[in-house]
């Protein structure tokens, strides 16, 4: 805790996990006294550098860069790239501990990192942008490779942002490797990538709904966020039969009483992805909706909430009124975005609550798919691809059950998900001894 005293995101990701695996290592002498949670809590490797660009103004720009290999006892690190201006090493380091639990329970065999700049993408042009990303890959492409470390997007990189990092990868080494995930689909990407991370968060809560012999047909959901989590959130929640009532950005949410459909959310795919708009454009198409600035849509009346923005955006009072609204799934598409006290609120409700590191799983798990794709020199089917997907959901939602199943038959998925990832990596760090 000292030694990391100054990084609060980080702190509350690490307490989460040991709350939850530390009495089962206390309960488990194979792993007691081996000081293992201390040596994951340590990143292997922290690398933080000078990113120098041009704008179009010609002035010289100056960023910070990172790259934090957290934990590589399974496989290389993997881990999405950030670029928002709030990005410091506490919230990265909160990321990189978080993918190592994630990773692990996608049962592919992939390490933990994450990494990112502090550079706001916003209002930027295309050629800022690129200029950017090819100033952040030539000092990053000395620290990863297909066998090492291969980052994919997160908040602010999204398949463009991929590409301009691939192409100055590509010249720096003079070979054409699957490095990067997220990629095109010309040029190594695999089907279904873009949508994973947002339709795993459906499958995840389609499996905890089944325990309740429930399902999404007919239900009302509630969405934060609009940008690649949160679409595809939507697109599956719709194509299973549920209502979705709104979308966010960081400048408000849209609440929609008709329902966004796919028509509607064509609209936004276009305004988000495309014209990179805001998400109070939605009324200029579609009046009958309402815009709240500033506010987070947790006062909404729903039955499934799926948090898709960002950390913290979930409080003990926004959960308390989901409660009381009726809410009786959230299942979390972002990363950390339901704070300690709205978690608490949830297991004292026992209502059905999947922390991202369970539910957000798909997009890494298909990470892991484009990378065996990529190895193979082979490309497979959409349905293929999501098959394996749903395949993936169900068995991250089984190790949940089987590690995080409490006396009185409650599923606490915080605890399965913490010590179903902790005991992989766990065993192949105590296999390998103290390195
Ligand atoms: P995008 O950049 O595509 O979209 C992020 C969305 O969240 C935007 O609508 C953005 O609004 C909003 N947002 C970002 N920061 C804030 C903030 N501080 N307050 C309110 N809203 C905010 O990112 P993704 O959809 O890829 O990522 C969303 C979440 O999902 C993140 O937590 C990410 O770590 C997690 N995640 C993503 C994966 C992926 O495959 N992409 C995989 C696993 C987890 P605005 O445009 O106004 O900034």
């Amino acid at each position: 805790k000292e030694r990391n005293a100054h990084e609060p995101e980080f702190l509350q990701a690490v307490e989460e996990v040991a709350e939850t695996v530390i009495p089962y290592i206390v309960q488990h002498d194979i792993y007691y006294g081996k000081n293992v949670l201390l040596r994951m809590v340590e990143p292997e490797r922290l690398v933080s550098f000078r990113v120098c660009w041009v704008d179009d103004d010609g002035e010289i720009q100056v960023n910070r860069g990172y790259r934090i290999q957290m934990n590589s006892a399974i496989g290389p690190y993997k881990g999405g790239l950030r670029f928002h201006p709030t990005v410091n090493a506490s919230i990265l380091k909160f990321l990189a501990f978080e993918q190592v639990f994630k990773n692990s329970l996608t049962t592919l065999p992939m390490g933990g990192g994450k990494g990112g700049s502090d550079f706001d993408p916003k209002g930027k042009s295309d050629n800022e942008i690129m200029r950017f990303c090819h100033a952040f890959m030539s000092e990053l492409f000395r620290h990863i490779g297909p066998n090492t470390d291969i980052p994919a997007g997160d908040i602010g990189v999204g398949q463009r942002e991929i590409g301009f990092l691939f192409g100055m990868y590509r010249k720096l080494r003079n070979e054409f490797t699957g490095v990067l995930t997220g990629k095109g689909m010309t040029w190594g990407g695999s089907l279904i990538r873009p949508e994973a991370t947002g339709y795993g968060t459906v499958y995840f809560a389609e499996n905890m709904l089944k325990t309740k012999d429930d399902n999404f047909e007919g239900k009302t959901v509630v969405i934060s966020g609009s940008g690649n989590v949160a679409q595809y959130a939507a697109e599956k929640s719709i194509q299973l039969g549920a209502k979705v009532l709104t979308l966010s950005d960081s400048s408000g949410y849209i609440f929609d009483e008709e329902g966004i459909d796919t028509e509607k959310l064509e609209f936004v795919m276009h305004l988000k992805n495309e014209k990179r708009g805001r998400i109070s454009e939605y009324l200029e198409k579609y009046p009958n909706a309402k815009f709240t600035k500033g506010k987070t849509p947790w006062d909404e009346k729903c039955d499934i909430a799926l948090p898709c923005a960002t950390q913290n955006e979930l409080n003990g009072d926004d959960a308390k009124a989901l409660l009381s609204n009726g809410c009786m799934c959230v299942s979390e598409g972002a990363n950390m975005p339901s704070t300690k006290e709205a978690i608490a609120e949830f297991h004292k409700a026992k209502i059905l609550f999947a922390p991202g590191k369970a539910s957000n799983a798909g997009g890494v798990a298909t990470s892991g798919l484009e990378m065996t794709q990529n190895s193979l020199r082979y490309k497979w089917t959409r349905e293929e691809v999501d098959k394996k997907l749903k395949e993936i959901m169900g068995d991250i939602h089984q190790s949940c059950i089987d590690y995080g199943t409490d006396e009185d038959g409650y599923i606490d998925y915080v605890k399965g998900a913490n010590i179903a990832g902790f005991v992989k990596v766990a065993d192949a760090m105590l296999a390998q001894g103290v390195v």
